[in-house]
């Protein structure tokens, strides 16, 4: 099968690999539908964190193609989406919906879904199958559940966004965006987006925000503060992992607001003076997409969101070295490999 590999910052090649075959017996194959490129991938891509021949990917919808003899609510034929965190769904942790801190959890990047084929481990607990087979322009929504969606909905919901609040969101990359869907899901009065890029103002008020905040930083957080008469947001929502963004969530909240902070974080570090001071609710990590799985699938089935249109890019898995530019070079928001 074809496989994306990073050998090192920057270079992008597309392997022949052998296929996956199941390994444990509660492991699954899938034929994968789609998969893309995140933008926690251009971390190591732009060599900010270690990268040397990596397999690449963690998004995936697809076919179960195999299944191993412990298998039991999946079945061969099933069109299945899971997260980039492989779980068992059984365990306390999971029981308590932080799967992607499950006891047995695998990270799915690990393995690689930027790839024709794909072995999924604990299938029960990690896939969700939709009710049948989908119809082909609801494909990219499916796969944006399976992070970007999952995790701008866990990034809202933290925040506890909800009706009559008012929503700040730091990042306006796929997350970031997707986190406006969700508050405006959750019923927020008011969802203000920092950006300052055409074309994603354009997504965030399509997902609902009513205000866009150009200005970054201390600033940008003044001005959240100054639309809020001088209180700050009730929920923000940190989808970028920067100092300067975490910053920004934390100063646009309100005293005894919520951070919910998705972005993976990179040398961030938080003054107790700060938190002291400002009596905000800090809270987030690897998001437990699996816990929002079975209620994303079924919005997006019923065609009552559309969290597909970050997909502004598609390209065939082959090409995806141009992908990765793209991401970089901030030309595509969210870019869709075709398999
Ligand atoms: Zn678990």
């Amino acid at each position: 099968m074809r496989q994306v590999v990073m050998t090192r910052p920057r270079e992008i090649v597309v392997e022949d690999r052998a296929d996956p075959t199941i390994v444990e017996p509660t492991d699954a194959v899938i034929r994968l539908a789609a998969t893309c490129v995140c933008g926690s991938d251009l971390w190591p891509y732009r060599g900010v964190q270690d990268v040397d021949h990596q397999v690449m990917g963690h998004e995936y919808v697809g076919v179960v193609e195999q299944i191993g003899t412990e298998v039991e609510t999946i079945a061969v034929g099933d069109f299945v989406v899971g997260s980039f965190w492989a779980s068992d769904n059984t365990c306390e942790i999971c029981r308590a919906g932080y799967q992607s801190h499950c006891v047995h959890r695998t990270i799915m990047g690990s393995i690689g879904t930027q790839s024709e084929r794909a072995r999924i481990p604990l299938a029960d607990g990690t896939l969700v199958a939709t009710p049948g087979q989908p119809d082909a322009d609801l494909i990219p929504s499916l796969l944006a559940a399976s992070d970007v969606l999952g995790t701008g909905w866990f990034a809202a919901d933290t925040a506890q966004a909800g009706p009559g609040k008012t929503v700040a969101v730091v990042g306006d990359g796929a997350v970031g965006l997707l986190a406006i869907l969700a508050a405006r899901r959750m019923g927020a009065a008011r969802i203000i987006a920092f950006s300052r890029h055409a074309d994603r103002q354009k997504l965030a008020r399509e997902f609902g925000a009513t205000d866009i905040v150009e200005t970054r930083g201390d600033e940008g957080a003044a001005e959240v503060v100054a639309l809020t008469g001088g209180l700050g947001a009730h929920s923000v929502v940190e989808a970028v992992g920067t100092q300067e963004a975490m910053m920004q969530a934390i100063h646009s909240a309100r005293p005894g607001g919520h951070v919910g902070f998705v972005g993976v974080s990179h040398d961030v570090s938080i003054p107790g003076e700060l938190l002291f001071g400002t009596g905000v609710h800090l809270a987030g990590g690897p998001a437990p997409v699996r816990r929002y799985l079975p209620e994303l699938i079924d919005l997006i089935w019923r065609r009552e969101i559309d969290p597909g249109k970050v997909f502004d890019l598609t390209l065939p898995l082959d090409r995806a070295a141009e992908g990765y530019r793209a991401m970089d070079e901030r030309r595509a928001i969210k870019v869709l490999l075709t398999v």
